[in-house]
């Protein structure tokens, strides 16, 4: 036991992602929450992970006959998994009481994670797929990780001086914190202040589309024991009930997840925040977990000469290993040779996954050459039809250019892995703003495959251009917002610039070069974007005392 002056905390996300063995997170959030509870329980912080068991995870997307993605579920394996010891959980439901119970985690993770899910099988609708469901379900399953959550806490005994709610799903929590301190006696605005002392809150999407509502009679039929009066529900998250609003309204502070993203969402939410800052603490991946052993064995060689050697060796053995992979998943053979360009992430709109096939006459003389090869992955979201045709776009692009483009289906940690550890290159052209942090770059740099990116998210940060990788366009995409033909047509040629005359270029004239950009840009993320920093700035910017 140390004596630390550091606040216990409990944190809320709706999905985490510890390992490719649990499959109960969906992406990007998922995988920061398992990378936060990570590093929190390397680093001994005082944090304890609370989250909802999804009976059959997140759809595991392969790709059909037709070349149209499709969903495939099964029942989520159970063997990391320990009952917890607790009775007398419950929420209600429909005006349906429903007992809880809850798991720990106990692979993957040594700071205690903690899942809830509904104790009868009968009630276990509300949590059986990540992100499935009406908007009935949905409340149903936020009222389960929100209250439940609290409930459960105080169940255990936890002494919690701060609630993290990573994403506004977990705002049911601060309602449920609200609805008990009413319960005190408080009058509202001091339970409001009380509830604000405690609860710290984290914004994503900057897609307003992306930001979850509710409507306020819904909310009252499924979550009659909230307990909360419909003017006071209004008062906090609007009408219909914004989830983000509510959660910038129940905070002490609140962070975007990159420096970028601070700007945005501080004038997305000025209406909301009244001037009070929202701070940027940006996103980082949990290092032992994201870069491979033979990277970091490499850079600790002292003798310059020896560790580039041993860095571009570690990196040939990873693109061999990658090349065996898509060799078994899909019978294509690669060239080790040759250059190899990944780009894995959800397949949605924004992000623009093939914007590089637009103009396959710029395209195809990289093709021609033998120069370039195209890696792609992607989950579109069960109900994202837009994205599913996006997906489908990109399975013709490899039936299209079959030695050069491969779509590898069902993305998730494992494929993450591999990529990040095995591409030359990781290309990543979302349409500035949109894109908060992106956090597959980061596990990119940290093994030496080289960032092309738009200067969106994370990458302005950690873009020296020609040094720690490259920056497609400039940062004057914003000016640009709202027109977003003319954007596209923009950062279009600029990625078609930029692939032939700087990253083609360097790959084909100089291996020194290439090596030392990969060393440069593991230096410059090691510490500057893994989990470890971030969460040592949670607990110094968001969580401490003032
Ligand atoms: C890291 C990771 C993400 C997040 O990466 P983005 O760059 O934000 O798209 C998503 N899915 C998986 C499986 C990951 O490992």
């Amino acid at each position: 036991m140390t004596m630390s002056k550091k606040p216990a905390v409990a944190y809320f996300c709706m999905e985490y992602g510890v390992s490719a063995e649990l499959p109960i997170y969906s992406g990007g959030l998922g995988v920061l929450a398992g990378d936060t509870m990570k590093s929190a329980g390397d680093r001994g912080l005082p944090l304890v992970g609370i989250g909802v068991f999804w009976d059959e995870g997140y759809t595991q997307q392969v790709i059909g006959g037709e070349g149209h993605p499709e969903d495939v579920f099964e029942p989520a394996p159970r063997e990391a998994l320990e009952p917890l010891d607790v009775s007398g959980v419950e929420v209600t439901v429909l005006g349906k009481r429903i007992p809880l119970r809850a798991h720990k985690v106990t692979r993957y993770v040594s700071a205690p994670l903690y899942l809830l899910e509904p104790a009868e099988a009968d009630d276990r609708w509300i949590t059986k797929r990540l992100y499935g469901g009406d908007d009935e379900a949905r409340l149903a399953q936020e009222i389960v990780l929100g209250v439940g959550g609290v409930r459960l806490l105080r169940a255990l005994g936890e002494d919690v001086s701060r609630y993290h709610f990573n994403e506004g799903h977990a705002v049911f929590a601060g309602l449920e914190l609200l609805r008990a301190a009413l319960a005190e006696g408080q009058d509202v605005d001091s339970a409001l202040s009380s509830v604000r002392d405690q609860v710290v809150f984290t914004t994503h999407t900057p897609v307003a589309a992306g930001n979850e509502t509710h409507d306020l009679g819904l909310m009252a039929k499924v979550g009659a024991d909230v307990g909360l009066d419909r003017e006071l529900l209004e008062r906090i998250g609007g009408s219909p009930f914004s989830m983000t609003v509510a959660g910038l309204r129940l905070s002490r502070r609140a962070n975007a997840v990159a420096k970028l993203h601070g700007e945005t969402a501080a004038r997305m939410w000025e209406h909301v925040t009244d001037g009070a800052p929202i701070i940027a603490i940006t996103n980082g991946v949990h290092a032992p977990t994201w870069q491979d052993e033979r990277v970091r064995e490499a850079m600790r060689d002292e003798d310059p000469e020896a560790r580039r050697d041993r860095l571009w060796r570690a990196h040939q053995s990873m693109k061999a290993e990658l090349i065996e992979a898509i060799r078994d998943r899909c019978g294509v053979e690669l060239s080790t040779k040759r250059l190899l360009v990944g780009f894995a992430r959800r397949a949605t709109a924004y992000k623009r996954a093939d914007l590089i096939f637009e103009q396959p006459e710029r395209l195809e003389p990289l093709f021609r050459d033998g120069v370039l090869q195209l890696v792609f992955a992607g989950k579109a979201h069960p109900k994202d039809h837009a994205g599913k045709a996006l997906v489908a776009r990109l399975v013709e692009a490899s039936k299209r250019w079959p030695s050069s483009v491969v779509f590898l289906e069902n993305y998730g940690m494992e494929l993450g892995a591999l990529l990040t550890r095995g591409c030359d290159v990781w290309l990543n052209n979302p349409r500035r703003p949109m894109e908060a942090s992106g956090t597959s770059g980061m596990k990119a740099a940290m093994n030496g495959c080289l960032n092309a990116s738009i200067l969106d998210g994370w990458w302005p940060e950690g873009c020296v251009h020609g040094e720690t990788g490259w920056q497609i366009g400039d940062a004057s995409g914003d000016a640009l917002a709202g027109n977003v033909e003319e954007q596209d047509a923009r950062d279009r040629e600029a990625l078609y610039e930029t692939m032939s005359k700087e990253v083609v270029a360097t790959y084909e004239e100089s291996r020194s070069r290439w090596v030392q950009m990969m060393e440069n840009s593991i230096r410059m993320s090691e510490w500057q974007f893994s989990s470890d920093r971030m969460v040592e700035d949670y607990f110094e910017k968001l969580y401490g005392a003032d």
